[in-house]
């Protein structure tokens, strides 16, 4: 990362931080993004082994992590406590390193996860952007064997869904959920939109049709009796969260870093279809 760029991010940091002393911080449900774990490539959201393993070794010791079908139970129970907080970790794309890396430290605490794959690269072996290996069916089919693991859908080939012709949506969902079937022998009931960039009408009505839930952007907690299922806030780690940043993140702090991001963001996708 550039100096400029560290100091644009650790800035969007302490704005959010100042940001949660005028309005704590909400509890609930925080759902985590991983996306590489092992820092073999060049991006933001490539975390070295050692720090994604010292956040998961404190998650494990500090909070009650939980599987993303438990964490949805637990929002959708009338009886669960408002003030407390739970965390969900998840992963997106399908990465290699899901297996060489992220695998065995969650194995290690125990801690259960959800990898949302976008399928053709996987069934194509196609390189994702910013040199990102594609995992194989074989090493996905270890990873679930440990029982930590759920499998979710990111469509089959990375779709933007708030641009992608309608009628695509449903055959792109599909395809996925399909593969998922086929390879893995699991039913994918939990969905996330690639960029975290939500759907048309037509797209938000098909992802609820298919999945038990789907994930957006967001940043902040999700509220037991108060979350919709199908829009389920996530909050990103990024390399410079280190410790100190990521343990706020995992209480639901910095949430305004994500709405700043978003507005960068906005621009950033502006033409991009995957
Ligand atoms: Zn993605």
């Amino acid at each position: 990362m550039t100096v400029l760029g560290r100091v644009v991010r650790t800035g969007m940091k302490v704005t959010a931080a100042a940001a949660d002393t005028v309005r704590r911080p909400v509890p609930g449900l925080v759902v985590l993004i991983y996306h590489r774990v092992g820092g073999h490539t060049a991006t933001e959201v490539d975390l070295p082994l050692g720090l994604f393993s010292d956040q998961i070794a404190w998650l494990t010791e500090t909070l009650p992590v939980v599987s993303l079908t438990a964490g949805l139970d637990w929002l959708a129970d009338p009886t669960a406590d408002p003030l407390e907080t739970r965390v969900a970790i998840t992963f997106d794309d399908g990465t290699a390193d899901f297996a060489d890396a992220a695998c065995p430290v969650l194995e290690r605490f125990a801690a259960p996860a959800t990898l949302y794959v976008a399928t053709e690269f996987v069934e194509q072996q196609r390189p994702f952007p910013h040199d990102g290996t594609p995992i194989s069916w074989s090493a996905l089919r270890d990873c679930s064997a440990s029982g930590l693991v759920t499998i979710g859908s990111h469509t089959h080939g990375h779709a933007l869904l708030d641009r992608l012709d309608p009628a695509l949506v449903g055959p792109e969902l599909d395809r996925s959920v399909d593969l998922i079937g086929e390879r893995l022998g699991v039913v994918a009931r939990h969905f996330a939109y690639p960029k975290a960039l939500m759907g048309s009408p037509t797209a938000d009505a098909a992802v609820r049709d298919r999945f038990d839930s789907a994930a957006v952007a967001g940043g902040r907690a999700n509220r037991p009796g108060h979350t919709d299922p199908w829009r389920l806030a996530r909050t990103p780690v990024q390399i410079s969260d280190g410790t100190g940043w990521f343990e706020r993140k995992a209480r639901g702090g910095l949430a305004f870093e994500e709405t700043l991001r978003r507005f960068a963001n906005r621009r950033r996708y502006s033409g991009a279809t995957t």
